[in-house]
């Protein structure tokens, strides 16, 4: 068995668009070639799997890439059904597209191209977990905000379903946080944090609020003080006070 891919062109659920609006169609490209989009999860998911060594967090990356993948084809066939009717659609309505044709493109709704900065990942799985959730709150945020927008039944059930997805995702990386006991302990890595790790500074004034996040264990700092000196005056050659090489 060699390594491979394998494509099936049907749908986990029904993707019909019953009314076609160009402009509609230029908002589902956020979810498409957009930073909350399906290519920057399906890319981060995948990316961050190769350098995971625990099998089964190194699995479900493996697992959610390839749904995000398929929800990539998902907005892709929303977005090409969307513009099926472009030459009927006025400019204004959809510029992107009059310009760049039937999409999707690899832009978000604004045009701006896709770009891998987007993608969150860096070498330890903690760190990628947590982006995770962070990237699913993103993508199920611009879900919402197209739903609200939608006044397609065929279209609204689908992003209904890509919405619903984020949500489950997003308790599996929480699961999985909590397997490693991470999920409530932001200690990561193998540098031993110093002693302020406890301390809370109070640094906006006024309107101060107490709660979980600066009550005990927390040591609550009303009025910091500077602990460290002034640091030293810059030393720079280049400077104009400095004598200029040669001169007097
Ligand atoms: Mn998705
Ligand atoms: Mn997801």
């Amino acid at each position: 068995m060699t390594d491979m891919f394998v494509h099936h062109k049907e749908t986990i659920v029904p993707v019909n668009v019953g009314t076609p609006d160009a402009r509609f169609g230029q908002f589902l490209l956020e979810q498409f070639g957009g930073a909350t989009g399906e290519l920057t999860a399906a890319l981060q998911y995948w990316v961050q799997s190769f350098h995971v060594t625990n099998p089964g967090i190194r699995d479900m990356l493996q697992d959610i890439a390839m749904e995000e993948f398929s929800h990539l084809e998902m907005v892709g066939k929303l977005i090409v059904q969307h513009t099926a009717k472009l030459n009927q659609t006025a400019v204004y309505d959809a510029p992107l597209f009059q310009m760049k044709g039937v999409g999707p493109h690899l832009v978000d709704s604004q045009g701006s191209a896709w770009t891998g900065t987007y993608v969150q990942e860096g070498g330890n799985v903690v760190r990628d977990l947590r982006a995770n959730i962070a990237s699913e709150a993103g993508a199920r945020q611009t879900y919402e905000a197209l739903i609200n927008r939608c006044t397609d039944e065929g279209t609204k059930h689908a992003l209904v379903h890509l919405l619903t997805r984020e949500i489950t995702h997003a308790r599996m990386f929480m699961k999985a946080l909590d397997s490693m006991g991470k999920l409530d302990d932001p200690f990561f890595g193998t540098i031993q944090p110093d002693d302020t790790v406890d301390i809370v500074f109070n640094l906006s004034h006024g309107d101060d609020h107490r709660g979980p996040w600066n009550e005990a264990p927390f040591q609550y700092v009303e009025n910091p003080q500077p602990k460290g000196d002034i640091p030293p005056s810059p030393i720079n050659p280049d400077d104009e006070k400095a004598s200029p090489a040669g001169s007097r």
